[in-house]
């Protein structure tokens, strides 16, 4: 009803007269429950990944059921899955190579799903979805966040944040901080980018780690609240893990305790 009033040219004082005893009417005989479902009806949402309308927000069921959640055995330090779950909880690689990182925890699998979610997060301006997303990476941060972690996202070199605008990255942290009353562990200014890498995209595992070499630096001001602290890094998704283990070097080398990660898609497969 509302979108037929909507269409048809009227002075906004008659709009009101219009619009105004509907919203009384309403009011007065019908709860606040049956408000918010009509007006669902009137206006539906659409599905964050394939823009089928939905009757409320977030995934529709074809999409839901696609979302692949990492499940064990994988590997703790990398989230490649494992054929089987052996003593030490790692994949060969990381038991040869000894990666300084305590544990990696994953949400998802990096899907048609999981992709579509995160490219529209990052450059559709779809800030909105940080809600969704940050919702489905809840278990996974309550599971992995110690008492006393410092939440650090993965920071965007200072070119590229003034052509997204926002950090996706830090946009989740922050909000899976509020949502579980740790703002003040929130740290989104700790930990700076100080290389303008090009898109790591479909670089192999080696050109990754040289081109990440060196990326990250400590913010000279904060690194006092690092000394002895265990650090928790974010970001939306893992591929090689390169970016996640240069920036848990830097940590360390400025007196970080311990650093762990989580992110919303890991790429890694068998
Ligand atoms: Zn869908
Ligand atoms: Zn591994």
């Amino acid at each position: 009803m509302v979108k037929v009033i909507n269409k048809l040219t009227l002075k906004s004082s008659d709009r009101n007269i219009i619009l105004d005893p509907i919203c009384t009417h309403l009011a007065h005989n019908f709860s606040a429950e049956k408000i918010s479902q009509l007006l669902k009806l009137i206006f539906p949402a659409l599905c964050a990944s394939c823009d089928t309308y939905i009757y409320d927000q977030g995934l529709c069921a074809d999409c839901w059921q696609k979302l692949e959640p990492v499940t064990e055995p994988v590997c703790y330090k990398c989230i490649r899955p494992l054929p089987y779950q052996n003593i030490t909880g790692c994949c060969e690689g990381c038991l040869l190579t000894s990666p300084k990182i305590e544990k990696i925890v994953a949400a998802y699998r990096y899907n048609d799903i999981s992709r579509s979610l995160i490219l529209r997060f990052k450059y559709a301006d779809r800030l909105e979805l940080t809600h969704l997303l940050a919702r489905l990476l809840m278990p996974a941060f309550k599971q992995i966040c110690g008492p006393d972690s410092l939440v650090i996202p993965i920071p965007l070199h200072p070119s590229r944040y003034r052509e997204r605008k926002f950090n996706q990255s830090s946009e989740l942290a922050r909000k899976l901080c509020s949502d579980t009353n740790i703002n003040h562990r929130f740290q989104p200014s700790l930990l700076e980018r100080k290389k303008n890498t090009k898109h790591l995209g479909k670089m192999p595992r080696t050109q990754r780690a040289k081109t990440v070499k060196g990326a990250f630096s400590i913010n000279a001001k904060m690194n006092p609240y690092l000394i002895g602290k265990s650090c928790l890094l974010i970001d939306d998704v893992i591929t090689t893990g390169s970016t996640i283990s240069e920036a848990t070097k830097t940590l360390l080398k400025a007196g970080a305790f311990g650093v762990s990660a989580i992110c919303f898609a890991s790429t890694q497969k068998k």
